[in-house]
C-alpha cells in the first residue's frame, strides 16, 4: 500500500478522498490555486502546494505542475477525483510515465471510452444493448439526414466529445436536423475542440439509470448495482439515488451483467459508471461509460456499504477485489441532493459571494459531503456546488423524509442557493410515488421555478411562528426601553390581515384569534438573529428558516417562502394608508441579473437597437451570459466598462 498520496483536485470531493485516506492511514497532499489558499482541502491536508493562479488552465489543470508536486512531495499516487483532469487519458498517461500510480483507469481506456462512438462500438461488441444509430454520420449533414429518415424521427444528435449535456439536440424533422447538426458540431468545436457528431434514436421520456463498476487489475470486475438519475435540468444530473424505484431484479442483474461485459472489453480498472437511459418498458439501452468516481457515488456507498474510494486506491496499489458479485446487496435507499449556488427563480442564474452563515444539519441518515465552510468564498473560478446532501433510510420514504427535514433545517447565507427549489422536487407527489423521468423538472415546473404553496396547517404554522418571533423580539426591546408589550396586534400577509392577540404564559407564546376557536401555543428557545427557528406548536414540532424582513418577517420552508408583518394595529393602519412604493423603473435600465465580469459591450451611445439584440456579456462562473435587448429602443448612456466587476442589479446602461 502507498505511504502518501495527491489529490489533484478542491472543494467537496478532494475532502472526500481525504477522509478515507486518512482511515487508510496514507498521507495526503493537497494542490491549490490562488482562489484556494484558505480552502478546507488545504487544511484537511497533511501538505498542501500552490500549483498557479485561480484559473483552472493554470492550476488545476495544469499537468506538467502536478506531476512535478507528486515528485517533490513524493506521493506514490495520485487521485483525481471528479471533473478538471479526471477524465483525460494525457494526464494519467503523464502521471504513469513519471512512475507515479494513477488511482483510475488506464490511459487507453480513458481515450476509447471518453469517445461516444468509440465506447458505442466497443460495446455494442460486447453484447451491451445501444440505443438504435448510426455512428458513421460524423462528417456529413446528408449522410446524417439518410441516417434519421432510417432510424426515424425524433432524434437526438450528439457530439462524440460531448459531456456535461453539450452538444446535444433532439430534431424532429429535417429541417431541424440540418439546423441541429450545424450547432450541436459548432457546439461542439467550441467546448471540445472536436466537431464530429452522430445521430441516435431520441428515446421519449426516458429514465437515467447507472450502473457503478468496480475492476481490478487481475481480470476481476463487478457492479455494485445502480443509481438513478432522472431528475435533470438540462440534460444535468439534480437529484441522484440507489436503488432506482423502476428496476427489478432482472432488469438490474441483466444491466449490472452488461456493465462488467463492457468494463471486460475495454480492459478497464477502477471504478467507472455505465450509463443507460431505460424507457417505460424497461429496455434499457446504453448511453456512455463514465471512467472516474462520480459526484453521485455516496448514494451506492449508504446502500452497498462500501467505501468506493478505499477500493479504488486499493486496486490502484494492485490489490486484488476481496469482494465478490455475490457479497454485493442493496439494503435501504439513498437520495442524494447537490446544492448549488445559484438563483432558481431568476433562471438558475448562478450566484457568488461569501458564505456568511453556513450551518449543515446533523442527523440520523444525513451525509453531507461538502467543501466549505462558514466564511468561505463561492468564486466565480470554479463549479458552485457548495455541498451534498444525502438522506438514507430503511425505505424510499424513509430517506426521503430525511433529506426533505434536512434541506429544510440547511442554513446558507451569502449567497442565493437552489435548497428551496430541492424540497420542491422531493415534495412532489409524484417524486414520492417514484414516478420519475428526464422530463420531470419541466413537467413539474414548466414556467421555472417560482415557489411551492404550503399547505394550509404548515401555513397556519408560519403565523404562529412569525408572532412568537415578534413576541420575542419586543421583550427583548421591552427589557431594554422598559416600555409594555400591547396584547393587540395584526397579521399583514399580502393584502390579508388578521387581528390577532398574542400572550405570554410561561414558557409559551399564546396566538389567539387567528384559527376560529384555537389556541396557537408556541415553545421555542429561539433568540432574535438565528436563522433557524426550531419549536412546537401545540406540541408538534415545526422549523422554518426566518429573517427579518424590513418590519416583517420572511419565512422559509418546503420550498415555499412567506413574508409575514406582525404589527400593533396603529402601525398596521399606517401601512394601509401608504401608497404602493413606486417601484423603480429598471425598464430604462440594463442591469446585471448576477455578479460577474463585464466581458464585452455591443452597443455605443445614442446606438439604435432591435429587440433580441446583444447589449452586452457577462461573465460568470466560467459562463459567457448574451444580454439582450428586451425591445427596441436607443442607448443613452452606457454606466459600465469592459472589465468592470459588476454587483448583482448594477445598471450597465440606460436607454432614452
Ligand atoms: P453527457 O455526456 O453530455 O452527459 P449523455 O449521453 O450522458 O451526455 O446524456 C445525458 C442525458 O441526456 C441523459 O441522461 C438523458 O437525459 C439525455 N439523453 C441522452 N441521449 C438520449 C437519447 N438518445 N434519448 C433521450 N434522451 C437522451
Amino acid at each position: 500500500m502507498f505511504k502518501k498520496i495527491l489529490i489533484a483536485n478542491r472543494g467537496e470531493i478532494a475532502c472526500r478522498i481525504m477522509a478515507t485516506a486518512k482511515r487508510m492511514g496514507l498521507k495526503t497532499v493537497a494542490v491549490y490555486s490562488d482562489a484556494d489558499s484558505e480552502a478546507l482541502h488545504v487544511r484537511l491536508a497533511d501538505e498542501a502546494v500552490r500549483i498557479g493562479p485561480a484559473k483552472a488552465s493554470e492550476s488545476y489543470l495544469n499537468i506538467p505542475r502536478i506531476v512535478a508536486t507528486c515528485k517533490e512531495t513524493g506521493a506514490e499516487a495520485v487521485h483525481p477525483g471528479y471533473g478538471f483532469l479526471s477524465e483525460n487519458e494525457d494526464f494519467a498517461a503523464a502521471v504513469e510515465a513519471a512512475g507515479i500510480v494513477f488511482i483510475g483507469p488506464p490511459p487507453a481506456a480513458i481515450a476509447s471510452l471518453g469517445d461516444k462512438i468509440a465506447a458505442k462500438k466497443i460495446a455494442q461488441q460486447a453484447g451491451v444493448s445501444t440505443v438504435p444509430g448510426n455512428l458513421d454520420t460524423a462528417d456529413h449533414v446528408e449522410k446524417a439526414m439518410a441516417a434519421a429518415r432510417e432510424i426515424g424521427y425524433p432524434v437526438m444528435i450528439k457530439a462524440a466529445a460531448g459531456g456535461g449535456g453539450k452538444g446535444m439536440r433532439i430534431a424532429q424533422s429535417d429541417a431541424e436536423l440540418r439546423e441541429g447538426f450545424r450547432l450541436a458540431a459548432s457546439e461542439a468545436q467550441s467546448a471540445f475542440g472536436d466537431d464530429r457528431v452522430f445521430i441516435e434514436k431520441y428515446i421519449a421520456s426516458p429514465r437515467h439509470i447507472e450502473i457503478q463498476i468496480l475492476a481490478d487489475a487481475h481480470g476481476n470486475a463487478i457492479h455494485f448495482g445502480e443509481r438513478e438519475c432522472s431528475i435533470q435540468r438540462r440534460h444535468q444530473k439534480v437529484i441522484e439515488e440507489a436503488p432506482s424505484p423502476f428496476l427489478d431484479e432482472k432488469t438490474r442483474a441483466a444491466m449490472g451483467a452488461q456493465a462488467v461485459a463492457l468494463a471486460k472489453a475495454a480492459g478497464y480498472r477502477s471504478a467507472g459508471t455505465v450509463e443507460f437511459i431505460v424507457d417505460q418498458k424497461r429496455k434499457f439501452y446504453f448511453l456512455e461509460m463514465n471512467t472516474r468516481l462520480q459526484v453521485e457515488h455516496p448514494a451506492t456507498e449508504l446502500v452497498t456499504g462500501y467505501d468506493l474510494v478505499e477500493l479504488m486506491i486499493r486496486i490502484a496499489a494492485g490489490e486484488k477485489l476481496r469482494v465478490t458479485q455475490k457479497d454485493v446487496k442493496l439494503s435501504g435507499s439513498a437520495i442524494e441532493a447537490r446544492l448549488y449556488a445559484e438563483d432558481p427563480r431568476r433562471n438558475f442564474m448562478p450566484s457568488i459571494g461569501r458564505l456568511t452563515r453556513y450551518r449543515p444539519p446533523r442527523g440520523d441518515g444525513i451525509r453531507i459531503d461538502s467543501g466549505v465552510e462558514e466564511g468561505a468564498e463561492i468564486s466565480i473560478y470554479y463549479d458552485p456546488m457548495i455541498a451534498k446532501l444525502i438522506g438514507s433510510g430503511a425505505t424510499r420514504e424513509e430517506a426521503a423524509a430525511r433529506l426533505a427535514g434536512a434541506l429544510d433545517a440547511f442554513v446558507i447565507r451569502g449567497v442565493s442557493h437552489n435548497i428551496g427549489f430541492l424540497s420542491a422536487i422531493i415534495g412532489r407527489p409524484k417524486f414520492r410515488e417514484g414516478k420519475l423521468s428526464t422530463d420531470f423538472i419541466v413537467e413539474e415546473f414548466p414556467g421555472g421555478f417560482k415557489g411551492e404553496a404550503l399547505p394550509p396547517e404548515i401555513a397556519a404554522q408560519a403565523v404562529a411562528v412569525a408572532a412568537a418571533a415578534q413576541r420575542i423580539a419586543s421583550e427583548r426591546d421591552a427589557a431594554i426601553a422598559g416600555a409594555a408589550i400591547p396584547e393587540a396586534w395584526v397579521i399583514v400577509q399580502g393584502e390579508a390581515r388578521s387581528r390577532v392577540r398574542l400572550a405570554r404564559r410561561n414558557e409559551s407564546i399564546i396566538v389567539t384569534g387567528y384559527t376560529a376557536n384555537q389556541e396557537m401555543e408556541t415553545k421555542t428557545g429561539w433568540q432574535p438573529g438565528d436563522p433557524l427557528f426550531q419549536g412546537t406548536i401545540n406540541g408538534r414540532a415545526t422549523l422554518f428558516q426566518i429573517e427579518r424582513a424590513g418590519i416583517g418577517w420572511r419565512l422559509e420552508r418546503g420550498g415555499a417562502v412567506l413574508e409575514l408583518k406582525v404589527l400593533p394595529p396603529a402601525a398596521a393602519e399606517a401601512l394601509a394608508r401608504m401608497p404602493p412604493k413606486a417601484a423603480a423603473d429598471l425598464s430604462r435600465h440594463l442591469v446585471s441579473p448576477m455578479p460577474g465580469l463585464l466581458v464585452s459591450l455591443a452597443v455605443a451611445e445614442g446606438q439604435e437597437v432591435k429587440a433580441g439584440e446583444e447589449l452586452a456579456v457577462i461573465e460568470a462562473m466560467k459562463m459567457e451570459n448574451v444580454l439582450r435587448a428586451e425591445r427596441d429602443g436607443t442607448i443613452k448612456k452606457l454606466c459600465a466598462r469592459p472589465g468592470d466587476s459588476l454587483a448583482v442589479d448594477q445598471i450597465i446602461l440606460e436607454f432614452a
